[in-house]
């Protein structure tokens, strides 16, 4: 059973200007892609062909299988990269506006502290919105690493990689992750794992896999 290449939940240029058609059309077709091509190669033949991508990704962690872990991180972190944008932006819901409130302060508070985190991010990685209870906090992590094998429950994330930004805002991340911050959020996807539905790769991949069987 193979792994499939999330559809994107919108059109190429639908997040422009922040994001042009030309970088979701690379990041998603080209890069996106090719790690869902990889870990395919890497998983044929194995125990891993069985598993969810979820598993996938928690086992070849667990197992030190190195390359399996970042090819199948980076599937799983950009289901859910592509489920966090949204041209229909707005405000967080109600639920997830007061754990922000409490969490941070406020929402200005929230954001700075977002893009902050995202700029500073030496390298390439991630920068996360992690629900524990009621309670939420901001994480980063390198290259493929992901708040999942740690146990931890992202609700939003933001791709840090040069490949995310570079053909629109070029070195400056902190512009790009201002216009995520403000345009793309998708808060209504956020509030759904806030409130405990399922993470992103079992409403994405995982549900794409069973209806391809
Ligand atoms: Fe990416």
């Amino acid at each position: 059973m193979a792994l499939k290449l999330m559809p994107l939940p919108y059109s190429h240029d639908a997040l422009e200007p922040a994001m042009s058609a030309e970088t979701l059309k690379t990041h998603h077709g080209k890069h996106h892609a090719k790690y869902v091509k990889t870990a395919n190669e890497l998983i044929a033949g194995t125990n891993y062909e069985d598993m969810s991508l979820d598993e996938i990704v928690r086992a070849a962690h667990a197992n030190g299988d190195r390359k399996l872990f970042n090819n199948a991180a980076q599937i799983w972190n950009h289901d859910l990269f592509w489920n966090s944008m949204t041209p229909n932006s707005g405000k967080p819901p109600k639920a997830l506006a007061d754990a922000i409130d409490r969490s941070f302060g406020s929402m200005s508070a929230f954001s700075d502290e977002f893009i902050a985190k995202g700029e500073a991010h030496f390298g390439s990685g991630w920068v996360w919105l992690i629900a524990s209870g009621s309670k939420l906090s901001i994480d980063d992590t390198h290259d493929a690493e992901n708040p999942l094998v740690a146990g931890k429950t992202p609700i939003l994330v933001c791709d840090v990689w040069e490949h995310a930004y570079y053909l629109d805002t070029k070195n400056d991340r902190r512009a790009f992750l201002a216009g995520f911050m403000k345009q793309m959020v998708n808060w209504e996807h956020a509030a759904r794992l806030f409130a405990g539905n399922s993470p992103a790769s079992q409403t994405s991949n995982d549900s794409l896999r069973s209806a391809a069987e």
